[in-house]
């Protein structure tokens, strides 16, 4: 296993991670608690949030539903960045998990949680 990484790249990396993984937690926190603040009805808490009519209703049930779509989305997000961060600890990080060549910097600046190389990605995405 050749790492393409230097420690202090691995260093800015694996703290990248730790600051989304805080940030991504807090939000899944705070957007799982309006959630269920709604789903209770808890109305006097947010009185702005008060349906009046139906329709109003039908827009209370779709932000639901977006919501719980995006707090699964960080969810999984969550789980990336946490596998990510045991390559780290483990010295894996930054290679390829299907090909074993070494993930491109550029991409992991972009997408620091990611387990493919570009190629790779690109591959499985086609195939799924
Ligand atoms: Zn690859």
């Amino acid at each position: 296993m050749s790492a393409s990484l230097k420690p202090e790249d691995l260093g800015s990396f694996r703290r990248l991670l730790e600051d989304l993984n805080d940030r991504l937690r807090g939000n899944v926190d705070r957007m799982t608690d309006e959630a269920l603040r709604r789903n209770q009805g808890e109305a006097s808490t947010n009185l702005s949030n008060v349906p009046l009519h139906m329709a109003d209703v039908g827009t209370e049930n779709y932000d639901q539903e977006f919501t719980l779509g995006l707090i699964e989305n960080e969810q999984e997000t969550l789980k990336l960045i946490d596998e990510a961060l045991g390559r780290v600890a483990d010295g894996s990080y930054g290679i390829c998990a299907e090909c074993d060549h070494p993930i491109a910097k550029a991409r992991l600046e972009a997408l620091p949680y990611t387990r493919y190389c570009i190629e790779c990605a690109r591959k499985l995405e086609n195939t799924a």
